[in-house]
């Protein structure tokens, strides 16, 4: 699910039920790749009324986009496209095409109607991907859920992307992060009622002119990001707060990440800087 695996565990057995059926409903909204889902439908279409929860994930995502000063910006969709992210038929753009793409890119180019909830996009070719902040909002509301039934312990992992709901038998839950290069762990983090959120230039990524090209894009240059971070670990309450978060510090790197993580007090980052 969400293009990756997901994993859940909890002494309740209707635990996995409830989480994979809530992620199940929120990536039939907000995934680009269903071509039945409200986000695909948008592309494709240039205007649409949409969900108030599919209104409310992209509206957080231009506030993420302003407070990032345009590190986190989710209409990189057509970037992703043009180097070959979407079908994985990776290549190198040229410079002309990647100058003609970044036409399309700019978050300030999505129109959001409070009155209607109607999304619409202020030029033709604009598309969105929700790829480095749907997981993190699947996971909020899949824990709703549980919480709903009354299940107060639960780790669900997806890929990356990890909530823990209440503690483990009175201790926190414990998250290993894994090393970005090579063997083993790099961290350890301890964590109860919060969401772990991992971004890394090592899961998606192809390798040309001896360098490597993952799948977090500048949206400045239309280039994958290059800011000498190789992994972002960030803690938050909240799934939404730390996926957008692990995102954005690893487009803006160290400094300008910690400038922006000022502006969310109560989540932690760890950035590990590194070369290939
Ligand atoms: P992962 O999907 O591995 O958990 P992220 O949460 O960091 O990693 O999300 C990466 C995805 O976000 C990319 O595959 C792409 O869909 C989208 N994306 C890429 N660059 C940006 C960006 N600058 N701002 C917002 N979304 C992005
Ligand atoms: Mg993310």
């Amino acid at each position: 699910m969400l293009g990756t695996f997901v994993e859940v565990i909890s002494s309740e057995k209707e635990a996995s039920e409830i989480v994979f059926k809530e992620i199940k409903r929120v990536e039939g909204l907000l995934s680009k790749y269903d071509p039945a889902s409200e986000v695909a439908r948008l592309n494709r279409l240039g205007r649409l009324k949409v969900s108030p929860e599919t209104f409310y994930v992209i509206k957080k995502s231009k506030e993420f986009y302003q407070s990032s000063h345009g590190a986190f910006d989710i209409t990189v969709s057509p970037l992703l496209d043009l180097w070959g992210f979407t079908d994985r038929n990776f290549s190198k753009p040229s410079e002309r095409q990647i100058k003609d793409v970044l036409k399309l890119v700019g978050s300030q180019k999505i129109i959001l109607q409070d009155k209607d909830n109607v999304v619409k996009f202020s030029l033709s070719g604009v598309k969105i991907d929700l790829g480095a902040i749907a997981k993190g909002y699947a996971l909020d509301c899949a824990v709703k859920k549980l919480k709903e039934r009354g299940i107060k312990s639960c780790l669900i992992d997806a890929g990356g992307q990890i909530y823990a709901l209440g503690d483990k038998r009175g201790e926190p839950w414990r998250i290993a992060i894994r090393n970005p290069r090579g063997e083993g762990f790099s961290d350890l983090i301890a964590l109860k009622d919060g969401v772990v959120s991992t971004s890394g230039d090592y899961e998606q990524y192809f390798l040309a002119d001896n360098r490597r090209y993952a799948h977090i894009f500048d949206p400045k240059t239309g280039y994958p990001a290059d800011s000498g971070v190789i992994s972002v670990t960030v803690t938050a309450p909240d799934g939404l707060t730390a996926d957008a978060l692990s995102t954005a510090v690893f487009v803006l790197g160290r400094e300008k990440g910690l400038e922006l993580m000022k502006k969310y007090p109560s989540a932690k980052v760890k950035i590990v800087e590194g070369k290939d």
